[in-house]
């Protein structure tokens, strides 16, 4: 290896890219990692961290409490006029992708990783090359963490996926009472051609993410406010919620065409040490929460992989075993219920009878426990058989 020349790069520096970079340099490698945005920037997510997603975090040291993560314990499901409440099982966090990615880059930096941010990354060449904004750029390892949009020659496919709908999220600063209610509450609220969910960030400010069927959005006029307007109507608790509130974004995020249910499977010929991280291997669909968890968990499985020299083979048969069975689960869940308000109803009214319900459906659509812990202390181990 050149002594110039990274044994890794890693194209995309949200949370699966920051994440394989640090493990792959606390396994003793030198990595490069390319990010196109010259500063931290507000990213399309519901930015619910599931418990999986925290261990995960807390291995890389990550300190969500000092970073002023706020705590939810709780799940509300609402459909037009039925509200149900229920534990969630565990304490989940909640915290901007603004300052969870810029951490995560920090924690990168400080484990060694060069970070090169404003390079965009515009192909990876059937050689392993990428070409980026900076020029070609090659090296043993390849790790590609673009998110949810293909890269060119890259792994993503969109057959067989969820990917109808459009994703938009904004920020509101609520009414002080309506922010007390909101409180420890997860809220899932579910209308004709989506859902949204609500809940606290940090600086008290209210995440607001919904998914919502390209027809939907045009008979609205194809206006994210008249959107809004008419979820409002048909939802009591959405529009009691909102009543006052002031969007903090000029101008909500937006994003469509997220493949959900897309999980990479390498063909035969897969060079071994090229790899998809995050939403390029895995897209669960956004009610579970657990895309980050997903994501965090196949970058440590990508790393460990990486490590010791077991590569594509190994690290798609662990995705399979580990995010196959919740993807699986979850693609089926929003196909049943993900937008049918005959079928939301009735998942409501379920959920009044026996609340445990939504407890134990938030668990077949998660990690196994198990698998989280079998997948910790990357880097700890080396750089056992990499050469
Ligand atoms: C509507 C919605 C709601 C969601 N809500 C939740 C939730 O509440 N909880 C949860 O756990 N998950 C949620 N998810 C899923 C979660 O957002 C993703 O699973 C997670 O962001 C995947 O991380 P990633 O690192 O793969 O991609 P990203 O976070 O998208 O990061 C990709 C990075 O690559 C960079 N990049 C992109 N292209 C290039 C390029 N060409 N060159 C260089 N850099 C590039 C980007 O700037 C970015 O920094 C949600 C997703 C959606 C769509």
């Amino acid at each position: 290896m050149s002594a110039h020349r990274p044994d890794a790069l890693v194209a995309g520096g949200g949370l699966a890219g920051a994440a394989a970079a640090a493990w792959l340099a606390r396994g003793g490698l030198k990595v490069k990692l390319l990010e196109r945005d010259l500063h931290p920037q507000h990213r399309i997510c519901g930015e619910f961290l599931s418990w999986e997603a925290q261990a995960a975090l807390a291995d890389l040291g990550v300190d969500l409490a000092r970073l002023g993560a706020v705590p939810i314990r709780n799940v509300r499901l609402v459909a037009g006029a039925r509200v149900v409440t229920a534990p969630l099982g565990f304490t989940g966090q909640s915290l901007t992708r603004h300052r969870l990615d810029a951490a995560l880059l920090e924690t990168a930096a400080h484990a060694g990783v060069e970070v090169q941010r404003g390079c965009q990354v515009r192909s990876l060449e059937p050689d392993g090359t990428l070409a980026t904004s900076f020029g070609p750029m090659r090296s043993a390892v390849t790790v590609v963490a673009t998110g949810k949009h293909a890269l060119r020659g890259a792994f993503r496919t969109h057959e067989g996926t969820l990917d109808h709908q459009l994703g938009f999220k904004n920020y509101f600063r609520l009414q002080p009472a309506m922010r007390e209610a909101l409180a420890d509450h997860v809220e899932i609220i579910l209308f004709e051609g989506g859902y949204a969910g609500l809940q606290l960030v940090e600086r008290q400010m209210a995440n607001l993410c919904l998914l919502v069927s390209a027809a939907r959005y045009r008979a609205a006029g194809g206006r994210f406010e008249a959107l809004l307007a008419s979820l409002c109507a048909e939802t009591p608790h959405l529009a009691a919620r909102l009543a006052g509130a002031v969007p903090l974004l000029d101008r909500p995020l937006a994003i469509s065409r997220v493949p959900y249910g897309f999980l990479w499977k390498p063909g035969p010929d897969a060079p071994p040490l090229r790899l998809p991280v995050g939403d390029q291997a895995t897209v669960i669909p956004s009610f579970t929460g657990d895309g980050m968890g997903l994501a965090l968990h196949g970058a440590r499985l990508a790393a460990t992989a990486i490590l010791d020299g077991t590569g594509a083979p190994a690290y798609a048969a662990a995705l399979a075993r580990d995010a196959g069975p919740a993807v699986g689960r979850a693609t089926l869940m929003q196909k049943l219920v993900g937008e049918a308000p005959a079928r939301q109803a009735q998942l409501v009214a379920l959920a009044r009878l026996a609340p445990g319900l939504l407890t134990l459906s938030a668990r077949l659509t998660r990690l196994r426990p198990a698998a989280v812990e079998a997948a910790s202390g990357v880097g700890a181990r080396g750089r056992a058989r990499f050469a």
